[in-house]
Parts: structure tokens; C-alpha cells; sequence
């Protein structure tokens, strides 16, 4: 029964990864009996508060006990407050915890959700963190262009870190891997553009756990090359269905 949601998820997809990216190939669900190293997630962004397949999911993650993984970006332009209210509160109604990656990491192992923010936009982040902290919601923000940031939104992002949110690593230049690599090569995507942004955040004082896909796009060989650095890769899993 644990393997149905990420067995139907692959099923569902086949086909959507033609594209040669592999940007849907991983489920978008972490189960903790056999914890997967490579995850996707569903897009929020858009999306209604009511939107039905999206609280399904988070029945679905309680029924089978694993954890269902979504992402958004800059709110409320990307994905409303609405959404965000509407997605964490039915988590929490059905008392599943809203989980960070450090959480996936480190357990225990329990029903949840995780929702992660991709990019660069500290302020509204920031802005977000009444609305979190009302649930009681542990997310992660997936930092790209780390070296460009003021220090006012470093400062900010340390107190969303000290307030038990993960900080983790979404590429120096938000290079995407199915264009990078055929032309520099996969070590040289793995030195330029993935460990320097994950070493950026740990020389300043963050653990990050994960590193997420720029435009989702990879391949399984950067995902088992990345395997040596990091504990786990994103991916993208386009809106929930
Ligand atoms: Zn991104």
C-alpha cells in the first residue's frame, strides 16, 4: 500500500517526461519506510484555494503516512496567501505537520506535508512568516544567487532560518541542467553551478539538506552524482490532478 501514491504518480506521468529533461520523472511524495533521495513536488502556483486535487493530495499523504512535497514562488504573486492558508490548514485539520527538509532528514517519521518557496525573494518570504507561524508551519526556501544579496534579506532570511524554516540551495545562476550540460558538460554544471551554491549558504551559517532543480530540469545521472553531496535533490511535478 506505501508504494501506491508514488507507483500511480509514475504511471501518471509517463509520457510527460519526453521532453528529455526528466523534469517529471520524480514523485512528488516521501515516504519513510524507503526515504527517497530524489523528490518532486506539486506547483501551488495559480492555483485556487479550493482547488480540490491539491487538498486530496494532503488526504492521500495521511491515509498512507508519507509526505506529500509542494512548491510555489513569490507570494502572493505566484501563489496567493489564500492558497497558502487553505493548503496548511487542511494539513493541519487532518493533523499532519508541515515538515521543512532539515525535518525529512532528521524525522521522525510522520504524515505531513512539505512545502517549499523557490528564488530569490526574501521580502515576500518575509512576509509570509505571520501565516507560518499561525499553523505552526516549518517550510523551505530554495535560494538561487546567493552572492546578490543584500544584507538586509540575508539578515531576513537568518530569521526565518532561526525560526526553524529550512534554507537550501537552488543554483548559482539559476542555470538550467538540460541546457547547461550538453554544452559545458555535467562535472562542470556540478562545480560551477551546484556546490558553490550549496557552500555559499554553508560558509554562512546554514545547513542545507537539499538542492532543487532550476526549472526542475536534470537527468539521473546528475541526480546520482549529486547523491555524494547532498541528501536530497528536487525536482518539479507540475499542478496536482
Ligand atoms: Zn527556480
Amino acid at each position: 500500500m506505501r508504494a501506491t501514491s508514488r507507483l500511480a504518480f509514475t504511471l501518471a506521468s509517463i509520457g510527460l517526461g519526453a521532453c528529455g529533461d526528466n523534469r517529471y520523472e520524480t514523485p512528488p511524495y516521501f515516504a519513510w519506510t524507503d526515504p527517497p533521495s530524489a523528490v518532486g513536488a506539486y506547483s501551488i502556483d495559480g492555483l485556487d484555494p479550493s482547488d480540490a486535487a491539491m487538498l486530496e493530495k494532503i488526504d492521500l499523504a495521511a491515509e498512507l503516512n508519507e509526505v506529500v512535497l509542494f512548491y510555489g514562488h513569490n507570494p502572493p504573486i505566484g501563489v496567493s496567501y489564500e492558497t497558502i492558508d487553505a493548503l496548511l490548514g487542511r494539513a493541519k485539520t487532518l493533523g499532519l505537520s508541515a515538515l521543512s527538509f532539515a525535518e525529512l532528514a532528521s524525522g521522525p517519521p510522520r504524515a505531513g506535508i512539505c512545502l517549499s518557496f523557490d528564488d530569490t525573494e526574501v521580502d515576500a518570504w518575509y512576509a509570509l512568516e505571520p501565516i507560518l507561524a499561525r499553523h505552526g508551519a516549518h517550510v523551505s526556501f530554495f535560494v538561487t544567487r546567493y552572492a546578490q544579496f543584500t544584507d538586509n534579506e540575508r539578515a531576513k532570511l537568518h530569521a526565518l532560518y532561526a525560526n526553524h524554516h529550512s534554507i537550501e540551495a537552488h543554483g548559482v545562476n539559476h542555470a538550467y541542467a538540460n541546457e547547461y550540460i550538453p554544452q559545458y558538460g555535467l562535472q562542470a554544471y556540478i562545480d560551477y553551478e551546484v556546490l558553490p551554491s550549496i557552500q555559499i549558504l554553508r560558509d554562512d551559517g546554514f545547513a542545507p539538506v537539499a538542492y532543487a532543480h532550476p526549472g526542475g530540469a536534470h537527468t539521473r545521472e546528475l541526480n546520482d552524482a549529486l547523491a555524494e553531496h547532498i541528501e536530497f535533490v528536487r525536482g518539479i511535478s507540475g499542478r496536482p490532478k
